[in-house]
C-alpha cells in the first residue's frame, strides 16, 4: 500500500498538486451522519486529501482579477482534475474510489432565522477542510480556513474517498493560527463582520454581504432540490466565483509572505 500511496502522490503532483495527505475513515467519527467517507462510499476505508497554492503575486494586491481565476476558478478545476485521476489511478489498481467536487457542492442554504437578524447555514456534501485537518496538511484557523505550515491559508482543496486502506499520515499537533500574534486579523478585516473572535462564521453575512442577496432570495432557492441548486451553483448560473475571501487573503501565516525579497 505505501508503494501506491506514493504512486498517487507522483501522480497528484504532476497533475499541479503541492500537499497530500492521507486519513483513515476512522478519523471522521464526527462528522455528521450523511456526511462520513463510508456514508457517501460504501467500504470507504481512506481519505486522501491535497492542496494546491495560490501564487503569492496573486495575493498581493487581492481581491483582484488575478485572484478570480489563479485563485478560485483555475485551482478547482486543477483539484477536480487531481481528483479525477487520482480515482481512475485507483479503480484501475482494484479499488473503488470517488473523488469529491472541489466546492460549490452544497444544496440550498438552510434558513436558520429570517428579519431582523437572518441566518442561513450552507453544508458541503463533504468538508474538504476537515478532511485535510484529519489528513494532517494544516490545522483549521478562527476564520474557518486551513492553515498550513508552507503556505499558510493561501491553498484550496480536494479529495477523494477510496476503498484502499493507505498508510494515514499523522496529524499537526502544532498550533497554526495565532489570533494573539495577528490581532484577530480575519475578524477584524471581515468587510461584513461575519467572523466572530470565537470562530463562529455567519454564512448569511458573508453570502449575503458579498453578493447582495436579501433573506428573501435564499428562501426561494431554499425551495429548489438540492442537487440542481448544487448544479446551479456549480455551473456559477446562481452566483460567481467569490469576490471577498480577505480572511484567508489577509491571514499572515504564510511563510511565503514574510520571505519575500526587497526590489
Ligand atoms: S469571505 Fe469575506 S465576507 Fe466572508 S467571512 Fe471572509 S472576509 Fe468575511
Ligand atoms: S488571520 Fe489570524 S486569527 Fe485569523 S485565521 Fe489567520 S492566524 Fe488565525
Amino acid at each position: 500500500m505505501e508503494k501506491l500511496k506514493e504512486e498517487a502522490r507522483r501522480l497528484a503532483l504532476d497533475t499541479g498538486i503541492d500537499l497530500m495527505g492521507v486519513a483513515p475513515a476512522e478519523r471522521f467519527s464526527k462528522a455528521p451522519e450523511g456526511h462520513r467517507p463510508g456514508d457517501l462510499l460504501r467500504g470507504a476505508q481512506s481519505v486522501i486529501s491535497f492542496a494546491v497554492r495560490i501564487p503569492v503575486g496573486t495575493l498581493l494586491t487581492a481581491p483582484n482579477y488575478s485572484f478570480l481565476q489563479f485563485g478560485w476558478l483555475r485551482l478547482n478545476e486543477i483539484l477536480n482534475l487531481a481528483a479525477h485521476r487520482l480515482t481512475i489511478l485507483f479503480e484501475d489498481r482494484g479499488y473503488i474510489s470517488m473523488p469529491m467536487p472541489a466546492a460549490r457542492d452544497s444544496g440550498p442554504a438552510e434558513i436558520i432565522r429570517e428579519e431582523p437578524d437572518p441566518e442561513i447555514r450552507y453544508m458541503g456534501s463533504f468538508s474538504e477542510r476537515h478532511a485535510a485537518e484529519l489528513a494532517g496538511l494544516g490545522r483549521i484557523g478562527i476564520s474557518g480556513c486551513l492553515i498550513t505550515k508552507k503556505f499558510g491559508a493561501h491553498v484550496r482543496l480536494g479529495s477523494i474517498l477510496t476503498t484502499a486502506a493507505l498508510p494515514p499520515d499523522p496529524l499537526i499537533e502544532e498550533v497554526l493560527c495565532l489570533p494573539e500574534k495577528c490581532g484577530h486579523l480575519c475578524v477584524r478585516l471581515c468587510p461584513w463582520d461575519a467572523i466572530s473572535e470565537e470562530g463562529a462564521l455567519s454564512h448569511f453575512r458573508c453570502t449575503a454581504g458579498r453578493s447582495g442577496h436579501d433573506i428573501a432570495h435564499y428562501k426561494q432557492m431554499s425551495t429548489l432540490p438540492p442537487l440542481l441548486a448544487a448544479s446551479k451553483a456549480m455551473a456559477y448560473t446562481d452566483s460567481g466565483p467569490t469576490t471577498c475571501a480577505i480572511c484567508q487573503i489577509r491571514c499572515p501565516m504564510d511563510p511565503r509572505m514574510t520571505s519575500l525579497p526587497e526590489h
